[in-house]
């Protein structure tokens, strides 16, 4: 049951095979056997999560249900829900209890979807590989002695452990996609401005996009559905029709289901910075596209090199004034001593934030400042803006570009965290594509095998066109139509 699909799941809940509140037992007694061990949920409410399964079983025996409906899925601590505690993995926030519902959360909410609890992360979203939680590391589930990525750790390893359904995480440069990569699901950050970031705790809001990760494209499509939509109370949510984001997916069978489209490889994409055993399996995985029918086209994003340093200066400024709210009065943690006022903001916030997470406020605060304003931020927004336009001239030539969503596998806990450049490197192949605002996701291709012969998963990227999330998954779904990477799940674990 635990490997089933979102659609399996349903028509099981709807055949009253099962019970919500048995599903979500059976996850709930998995995360308290794998919780201790993998840290992927911080915080669980097993009273809320039953009495919202027990609400999502009168639905189903009353007939008012959806796709969704009973399903237990895991919440990244980013997003606000009511009644729970919600803290960004900071002690700036370890005891903030959410008085309202993020847009995400109400969404699910509305579809009789169960939270089951919510996720670890790197604090507030800053980071690869999930160390800088203020709650601890998670462990890859593939390998322990491995990182699961970041930001969105928790998430991910739930996701590959089986912990829940499915998930949800954001992606500000990468943190949705790099750790789908890294632990072997299908994980998707839509265009900018499709899912409301209400209620979501703000990092880079420039940047940030909240988006689902499951076990397969089907399942991202069936999550995509509950998530996207227009939402008044963030200024930029995109005013456009609903769309059903599972309508292309049954055509994806028979011999050549992606006749006509063109992939579009860019070459940066495969030069210095990847490794070798990743670039084997994204080729195997292009192969298998053109089976399906595919053309290939060789594409060009000249300025891809220049989006990690962009980034590092645009994601800090915009942290920088995100996270003044945290000042011990209006927001979060506050020092137990204090002379005065500017001591009181002083200690808290000294103690309240993490290293990285002061390193990003400094960083922010020096490239606003008076004087330099002009030397980096701005020229960031100017070459952010050629990023952008890099894609604009790549999508004249193709439908959808691919490439690796990482450059190398899962990396050992600790390996890059004296080294924050390198750590940075992560998200080489990602971070554009949040500074063009475009949808990217990252599908399983396959595996390299670690040195204590661990396979590793590989995730193969698919960025599309603005709003093209729909093509997108059929693109995702019909390979996972011809390969099996994306059921398989940690040895280790499966029988438990
Ligand atoms: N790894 C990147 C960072 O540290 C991106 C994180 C994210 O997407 N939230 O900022």
């Amino acid at each position: 049951m635990i490997n089933s699909s979102l659609k399996q799941l349903g028509q099981q809940l709807a055949s009253k095979q099962v019970s919500s509140v048995e599903l979500t037992q059976a996850y709930l007694q998995r995360v308290t056997q794998l919780n201790p061990t993998i840290n992927a949920f911080i915080t669980l409410d097993e009273e809320k999560t039953l009495a919202q399964a027990k609400a999502a079983d009168a639905r189903i025996a009353a007939g008012d249900f959806g796709p969704l409906t009973g399903i237990p899925l895991a919440q990244k601590d980013i997003f606000c829900a009511k009644g729970w505690r919600t803290t960004c993995s900071s002690k700036m926030l370890e005891k903030f209890i959410a008085p309202y519902d993020a847009h995400v959360i109400s969404q699910f909410d509305a579809v009789g979807a169960v939270n089951l609890g919510k996720t670890n992360m790197d604090e507030f979203a800053m980071g690869s590989s999930n160390e800088t939680s203020y709650f601890g590391g998670v462990k890859n589930p593939w390998d322990f002695d491995r990182v699961p990525g970041g930001s969105s750790g928790g998430s991910a390893a739930a996701v590959a452990a089986r912990l829940c359904a499915a998930a949800t995480g954001t992606d500000t440069g990468g943190s949705i996609r790099q750790p789908a990569s890294l632990c072997g699901f299908t994980g998707l950050k839509p265009t900018y401005g499709l899912v409301s970031r209400y209620g979501m705790i703000a990092f880079a809001s420039s940047l940030d996009q909240a988006g689902p990760m499951a076990k397969s494209a089907e399942d991202c499509a069936l999550m995509l559905n509950v998530m996207a939509g227009f939402d008044e109370r963030d200024s930029t949510s995109v005013n456009r029709e609903k769309e059903d984001y599972t309508r292309g997916l049954a055509a994806m069978t028979g011999e050549q289901p992606l006749k006509g489209l063109r992939i579009g490889l860019p070459k940066e994409y495969f030069a210095e910075g990847l490794s070798a055993d990743v670039a084997k399996v994204i080729e195997t995985a292009i192969a298998e596209y053109k089976k399906l029918g595919a053309e290939i086209v060789d594409i060009s994003l000249p300025n891809n090199n220049l989006s990690i340093p962009v980034y590092y200066v645009l994601a800090p400024a915009e942290a920088s004034s995100n996270l003044s709210r945290y000042d011990g009065v209006r927001y979060g943690h506050r020092a137990a001593e204090y002379n005065d006022l500017q001591e009181m903001y002083m200690k808290s916030r000294a103690e309240g934030f993490g290293a990285e997470v002061k390193r990003r406020i400094l960083i922010g605060t020096y490239v606003l400042s008076a004087g330099y304003y002009d030397a980096y931020y701005l020229k960031a927004q100017q070459i952010r803006r050629l990023i952008a336009q890099d894609f604009v001239e790549a999508f004249n030539h193709c439908d959808v570009i691919m490439g690796p969503a990482a450059p190398s596998t899962a990396f050992k806990a600790g390996e890059k965290t004296s080294d924050p450049v390198a750590m940075y490197l992560e998200d080489l192949y990602t971070i554009a594509v949040n500074l063009a605002g475009l949808p990217g996701m990252s599908v399983p291709a396959g595996f390299t095998q670690s040195g204590n012969g661990k396979p590793l998963p590989v995730g193969l990227q698919i960025i599309g066109n603005y709003f093209d999330e729909a093509r997108m998954l059929d693109v995702g779904h019909a390979y996972q139509q011809v390969t099996d990477w994306h059921t398989q799940m940690p040895v280790a674990l499966e029988n438990i």
